[in-house]
């Protein structure tokens, strides 16, 4: 007997995950792997967050935590909302997750119905797609590739809307190409939105402090979609707390309230302990988090020039994020023995396997001919691993 459902059957394993893991197997195994497939910052969770999270444990925040998460930490939320992005939220209308992960499915699930279309520019971080599968949804893919910094123009924004369209899910900087809109890049995006007021813009911001251009501009912002734009963001990239999982959705109420209801029939309110620990994220001195930026943007620096010297590899200069996705197709259909490198799926295992570098293969961003690899580790790592992968494509034939 198949006990499955076909929801669960339909949905794709989250590969920058079964990487990480396929790699972690082989470190297990005595294999010295360096792994750039996972996308999490590799530093410690600054020391003021862990002394609010022992606090919380001793004043016995123990106990469920209300469905949205507690008031003040949506009223921190709110106040950074407004600090940092100069918006307007009420902490109504924040609900608390478990990780931007789930902020993003709640926000899916509670506003897709079955046959509704969403507008994905590819290359998307990867659990997009599958989201929208879950809510019986249809992903509508908008290609932007390397010669466009991977940023889709408003024409084609325009030509993917049609009746049928719930949503457009945006990402700035984003996952996996480091790629950051510009605030006039975003207005020409929200001009051709202004005309299709059926459209609701779902903006995951979750990268908003990993970001060189010195500026971000949030999809808040825009007074023409205000009323149908819902901010996705949390503590897991920023802070360094990836472990903690804690996200949230800013919504218009409606949005939140069905959210919550959602939430509260599923999971409950998130960790009360980790809530508390991001409030002190929130709430304390934000140093660290200009200080793990700059550490991010060296890397960047330091890979793109590295990555630039591997032959047949094009890359761009990402503006945020941690993340390098170099177009590989040059590489494609060269052999190692009687190996033959088709894909990029192939070439990820080749230097999995050959080099012992664990990457992600673009085709799970809908991307093929394109490898991603995080550059949130240290640069003695960095330096070994693109040394590793250019010996092996050089290997190639
Ligand atoms: N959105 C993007 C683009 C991401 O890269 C990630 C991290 N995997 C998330 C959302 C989810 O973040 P969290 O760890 O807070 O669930
Ligand atoms: N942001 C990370 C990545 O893309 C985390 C893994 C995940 O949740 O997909 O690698």
């Amino acid at each position: 007997m198949n006990f499955l459902s076909n929801r669960v059957e339909s949905l794709a394993v989250s590969q920058t995950l079964a990487m990480s893991q396929k790699s972690n197997e082989l470190k297990a195994a005595g294999i010295d792997v360096i792994n750039l497939s996972v996308g999490e910052p590799d530093f410690h969770t600054p020391d003021h967050i862990k002394a609010a999270a022992v606090k919380a444990v001793e004043d016995n925040f123990t106990y469920y935590s209300p469905v949205p998460g507690f008031l003040s930490l949506r009223k921190a939320v709110a106040e950074k909302l407004s600090r940092e992005n100069g918006l307007d939220f009420a902490p109504e209308q924040i609900v608390v997750g478990n990780g931007a992960k789930q902020a993003l499915c709640n926000v899916i699930l509670a506003t897709v119905n079955r046959g509704d279309e969403v507008i994905i520019p590819t290359p998307a971080w990867v659990s997009y797609v599958e989201m929208v599968k879950l809510a019986e949804g249809k992903s509508v893919l908008v290609p932007a590739g390397i010669d466009t910094d991977f940023k889709i123009t408003p024409d084609q924004l325009e030509a993917a809307i049609t009746p049928a369209t719930r949503m457009v899910l945006i990402c700035s900087p984003s996952n996996p190409t480091g790629s950051v809109y510009s605030r006039d890049e975003l207005q020409a995006l929200v001009d051709v939105l202004a005309r299709h007021p059926q459209v609701l813009v779902l903006a995951d911001e979750i990268y908003e402090h990993i970001n060189y251009t010195g500026s971000f501009t949030s999809l808040g912002s825009f007074e023409a979609i205000k009323d149908r734009t819902v901010l996705i963001n949390g503590v897991s990239k920023a802070y360094a707390m990836t472990g903690w999982r804690i996200g949230y959705c800013a919504a218009p109420l409606a949005i939140a309230k069905a959210v919550s209801k959602l939430q509260g029939q599923y999971t409950s309110g998130a960790s009360s302990i980790a809530q508390k620990a991001a409030e002190a994220a929130y709430t304390g001195p934000q140093e660290c988090v200009a200080e793990m930026c700059a550490a991010f943007r060296r890397r960047r620096d330091l890979v793109v020039s590295l990555a630039s010297e591997i032959p047949g590899f094009r890359v761009n200069c990402p503006q945020g994020a941690f993340y390098l996705f170099p177009e590989v197709s040059a590489v494609l259909g060269k052999r190692f023995g009687d190996r033959v490198i088709a894909t990029s799926g192939d070439l990820a295992m080749y230097l999995l396997e050959e080099a012992h570098v664990a990457t992600v293969d673009g085709a799970a961003f809908c991307a093929p001919g394109y490898i991603r690899f995080s550059y949130a580790t240290s640069d003695e790592n960095l330096r070994e691993a693109m040394a590793r992968i250019r010996m092996a494509v050089e290997k190639l034939n």
